[in-house]
């Protein structure tokens, strides 16, 4: 980890309260996993022993949303489903990241269709494009660490809008409040 090194020769560090709240997101992006079609296969690859998703502490997939903050879009999304996706999106707490992945979510693809949506950033604020078609498992993970590095840059004031859960011993009440 590197703490125990610091803690061993002086007993203590200090930092701030943005970047120890930024190391622990960025160490812990609990993933979103939104296989809709072949691309997800390489999604749940990197999740094996080989590529080992969990050395950057994001082996934890959820299928509920409200346990997520990183969406993968891996596939192709058609109009009919980009409904479903976008609640899914929604159902997410904030502070929240998206990764397109692959060639149909990052443009439509191959698929100049109809029915195909041409690009997720059409209706989801996508924060890296993984290329490929499919992109191989260390593609994915590159896009992980970019996503680490994108949250390892923000501030505590830069998610104002967020609900703290506040715990009051005296009264054993929970309530939500402000940043
Ligand atoms: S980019 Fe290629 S592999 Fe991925 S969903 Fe589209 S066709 Fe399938």
């Amino acid at each position: 980890m590197g703490l125990e090194s610091k803690l061993i020769n002086d007993g203590f560090f200090t930092t701030t309260v943005d970047a120890l709240a930024a190391w622990a997101r960025e160490s812990s992006v609990w993933p979103m996993p939104m296989g809709i079609s072949c691309c997800a296969i390489e999604m749940m690859a990197s999740g094996d022993p080989k590529y080992d998703i969990s050395r950057f502490g994001s082996e934890v997939m959820r299928f509920t949303p409200r346990q997520c903050d990183l969406m993968i879009v891996a596939g192709t999304v058609t109009y009919k489903m980009a409904h479903v996706v976008k609640k899914i999106f929604d159902q997410m707490p904030e502070p929240k990241w998206v990764i397109a992945m692959g060639a149909c979510t990052s443009t439509g693809g191959m698929y100049r269709s109809y029915n195909v949506v041409q690009g997720i950033d059409q209706f989801l604020p996508v924060d890296i494009y993984a290329a490929g078609c499919p992109p191989r498992p260390e593609n994915l993970l590159n896009a992980l660490m970019q996503i680490q590095e994108k949250i390892g840059k923000t501030r505590v004031k830069d998610f104002p809008d967020l609900q703290i859960v506040r715990y009051d011993t005296k009264q054993a009440e929970l309530s939500l409040s402000k940043n």
